[in-house]
């Protein structure tokens, strides 16, 4: 609904609106209250999976554990501005395009959207450049009880590369929501090199530790 109010009214209705965390004080940074925002508990930095370096705005601690699974398992999307606005705090390289972490066609009945591919959008609209989805994901099984090696593997098979798909960018950036163990990175880079990319970077909201 609020996408078709003019831009003007809707920013002038988000600072009348109350902070989406504490609910009381105004919201001056992506839905949150200066105090809230402040209080997040902020990374900014690079973490190392699978040899490969992935910037995260955030650790996986209270509040941002609680909102990423609000929005990601209980519909509650209109955290993707605060969200979106984390990973925009961070020092993100040149790139052509924005390649959002894909589910697979199940996970997405289950549960409605691609919560990465969300976030994705507002993140493309604010650099202005475009979202590039040229791998699909199967069926994702449980990694449970699986070593490390049978989990890489068990994921990399995951990831296919779309038969209509061509190389239409060279820098990218892969964006996914939680970085945990960082194999569905790893795999999913592995597939965008396939593709012919060279320069892969990847961002995530919050990194978890293993
Ligand atoms: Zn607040």
């Amino acid at each position: 609904m609020l996408q078709f109010i003019n831009p003007l009214l809707h920013k002038v209705i988000q600072s009348i609106s109350p902070c989406v965390l504490c609910g009381i004080d105004r919201q001056q940074h992506h839905s949150l209250c200066r105090d809230c925002w402040q209080q997040l508990p902020w990374s900014k930095s690079m973490v190392q999976r699978q040899e490969i370096d992935i910037q995260v705005a955030c650790h996986y601690d209270y509040p941002i554990d609680r909102i990423i699974q609000k929005f990601k398992y209980e519909q509650h999307l209109h955290f993707q501005n605060l969200l979106a606005g984390a990973l925009l705090q961070l020092r993100l390289p040149k790139i052509q395009a924005i390649v959002p972490m894909p589910i697979s066609n199940e996970r997405l009945v289950e549960r409605g959207y691609n919560q990465s591919l969300v976030l994705a959008k507002m993140m493309a609209k604010a650099l202005n450049i475009p979202i590039w989805q040229p791998i699909t994901r199967l069926q994702q099984h449980s990694q449970k009880g699986l070593s490390r090696l049978e989990r890489i593997d068990n994921i990399e098979q995951q990831f296919q590369i779309n038969s209509t798909s061509k190389l239409r960018y060279r820098r990218v950036l892969i964006l996914d929501d939680v970085v945990t163990t960082g194999s569905s990175i790893y795999a999913l880079k592995q597939k965008l090199e396939e593709l012919g990319c060279q320069k892969i970077y990847a961002a995530c909201v919050a990194s978890a530790e293993i």
